[in-house]
């Protein structure tokens, strides 16, 4: 168990544990545990709610304050209807790239992580490697709220904290936000000859549908009059957009619709508030209710949110940020649309910057990969920072 692994037979490790969100990870989480305790590294899980899952943390080195926090997640999104070529759960090689679910999101970061463990113990660190791996964070960031709670009150306080989402190695200092909604629209039906009588659920939903490409509309017009002095002005597109991917409603076309779903998703500028996107939503939905309910008391609008995240906001010399341009001699602005852990570290008070290897176009996709010459350019960049926290 003590033997040494390389980055690339950890990745074949970890990716043959199927860690979808919806099931457990803790096999990979026990034997992530039990392969540290094999280098005399004592980890710590914590826990779900429920138990079936866990977050898993660990020090590496003195317990000192200015280290670094690892972060990843161990969760993988499910291929579930994806047309692969490869099996998902083994890490196949093809010219020079590695496919298997989760290689590029994120399990490559922590293989890295994981891999050079045993380097770490023998550098003789004078600042501490912290591990900190977290589940369900492809379904709303459920576990690591759990897990940063924990490692406030255990471990030293860490200077920087390198979350590994895939960003092909670059830094990047700033991230959306996003609300995941499920709006049911429930109307009142009646024979389409009664409409004055009736609620169309679709009339109502295609009101709310239209808010949302209004609302994105102003935000178009804004950023294009603020232009470089925008709030969104380093993100593509420089403002928070709004989208429904999918609706489904009605019976018949001459029965008013009882019925109408629909989901929205909004992805914040870090700079603006996911919360406020959320409550502007439901006071709209709460005035719209009123007036179905002037034609009829049974209709209204019901608001599910599926996940809410605040967006990674750039950092005044962020600690984090400054640590991976030295390391990688990236000094260039990196801002991405997708959501991160970054941002549950960040509103804690840490230091946070997103970098890792592989491509976020990658993700999510049936033959997911990370391509060799990435996890070698991530095992360089780690092998830096253990250099650097040697010194
Ligand atoms: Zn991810």
């Amino acid at each position: 168990m003590a033997d040494r692994m390389t980055p690339r037979e950890m990745l074949e490790r970890l990716v043959a544990f199927p860690t979808v969100s919806r099931d457990s990870n803790l096999d990979l989480v026990h034997w992530v545990r039990d392969y540290l305790a094999a280098h005399g590294v004592e980890a710590t899980l914590v826990p779900s709610p429920d138990g079936r899952k866990a977050n898993l943390y660990a020090l590496i080195g003195p317990e000192v304050d200015g280290g670094v926090v690892l972060s990843g997640h161990t969760d993988v999104v499910p291929v579930d209807g994806q047309d692969w070529t490869t099996d998902p759960w083994v890490v196949t090689e093809r010219d020079g790239l590695l496919y298997g679910r989760g290689t590029a999101d994120m399990k490559g970061f922590i293989a890295i992580a994981l891999a050079l463990v045993p380097e770490m113990l023998e550098a003789g660190l004078k600042k501490p490697v912290q591990l900190a791996l977290s589940y369900d964070e492809e379904v709303g960031h459920l576990g690591v709220p759990f897990l940063i709670t924990e490692m406030q009150t255990a471990l030293p306080a860490p200077a920087a904290v390198l979350v590994g989402e895939p960003t092909m190695m670059q830094v990047v200092s700033q991230h959306k936000g996003g609300v995941a909604i499920t709006t049911h629209v429930h109307g009142y039906e009646v024979h389409s000859s009664r409409v004055h009588e009736g609620v169309s659920a679709i009339t109502w939903a295609a009101k709310l549908v239209n808010w949302h490409a209004e609302q994105m509309e102003a935000n178009r017009i804004e950023a294009e009059r603020l232009g470089a002095e925008g709030v969104g002005a380093d993100f593509d597109p420089p403002y928070t957009t709004l989208h429904n991917g999918l609706i489904q409603g009605g019976t018949a076309g001459n029965i008013t619709a009882k019925d109408c779903i629909f989901s929205t998703d909004i992805r914040v500028l870090p700079l603006e508030s996911a919360q406020d996107w959320l409550q502007r939503y439901q006071s709209h939905c709460a005035e719209l209710t009123q007036q179905m309910q002037a034609i009829h008391p049974d209709a209204w609008i019901e608001v599910q949110v599926r996940v809410i995240n605040e967006g990674c906001r750039r950092e005044e010399d962020g600690a984090a940020e400054g640590l991976a341009r030295a390391l990688t001699g990236d000094n260039a602005e990196h801002a991405v649309s997708y959501g991160t852990e970054a941002s549950n570290f960040q509103r804690e008070g840490f230091s946070v910057c997103v970098i890792g290897p592989g491509d976020i176009a990658q993700a999510h996709k049936p033959d997911e990969f990370l391509a060799i010459e990435q996890l070698d350019a991530g095992t360089a960049f780690m092998r830096r920072l253990i250099d650097r926290l040697s010194a």
